[in-house]
């Protein structure tokens, strides 16, 4: 059995485990497979294990790799890198997903090139919990105008929130920056904006965030080891 098909079932039970633990509902937590800088074939060896969600974040990367793997169509491509805005055409053709909606420009671009043979792209907005200059997203302040920008957009479907905080050591300190996404999203819920989406979580802290609430885990080393440089 290749060690990523080994890696991929740890993480599943881990993950169904935390749902219990949590008091969360059977597979309410879905598993995003972070494949960047990782090669097609690893890809392939997870796909033959059941995986499907797949998490890019560097364009011409990805659609190199989407290329290799044009015999399985049933993959579902995931954008979570910073986007610039010479790129959105083509995240808007070749992906299902942009977690990583963090300007009205951005969003009107991926909104006006997406095809229109396909169905609305589906976006989560990211928020820079932990208020790093270096890291994208928007501050909590900001959420609400930049949701009823993106509500607007027909060829869009804003399904929830995203967010990377800082690292931290203490489980503690990892749910504490994970409460504040929970609780913005609640309130958006309040709001009436219906969303399923909060992706939260990757391979150090994938536990805090299921314990607040995340739908969706990003997980990229923990399925395929290290990254190549
Ligand atoms: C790289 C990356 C991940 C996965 O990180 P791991 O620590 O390898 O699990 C998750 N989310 C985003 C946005 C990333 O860029």
């Amino acid at each position: 059995m290749s060690s990523i098909k080994t890696q991929l079932q740890t993480i599943r039970t881990l993950i169904a485990n935390f749902e219990i633990k949590y008091h969360r509902n059977p597979h309410s937590v879905q598993l995003l497979a972070v494949s960047k800088k990782q090669p097609a074939e690893k890809i392939a060896l997870a796909y033959d294990a059941g995986q499907r969600l797949f998490g890019e974040s560097y364009l011409q990367e990805a659609l190199d790799k989407m290329a290799e793997l044009h015999n399985k169509p049933d993959i579902e491509w995931h954008f979570i890198g910073p986007i610039q805005s010479n790129k959105t055409r083509k995240i808007a053709e070749h992906f299902a997903w942009v977690h990583s909606v963090c300007d009205q420009r951005i969003a009107q671009r991926l909104n006006d090139q997406r095809p229109l043979n396909l169905p609305p792209l589906n976006i989560c907005i990211e928020i820079n919990i932990s208020h790093e200059a270096t890291k994208t997203g928007i501050s909590v302040d900001e959420l609400n105008s930049l949701v009823d920008y993106c509500l607007a957009l027909p060829h869009l479907r804003l399904r929830g929130l995203m967010a990377i905080p800082a690292p931290h050591d203490h489980f503690a300190d990892q749910r504490n920056d994970f409460h504040q996404l929970a609780i913005a999203f609640q309130q958006l819920q309040q709001r009436g904006v219906s969303l399923d989406t909060l992706s939260l979580g990757m391979s150090e802290d994938f536990e805090a965030a299921i314990s607040e609430g995340s739908t969706l885990v990003r997980i990229g080393s923990a399925i395929f080891g290290q990254r190549q440089p």
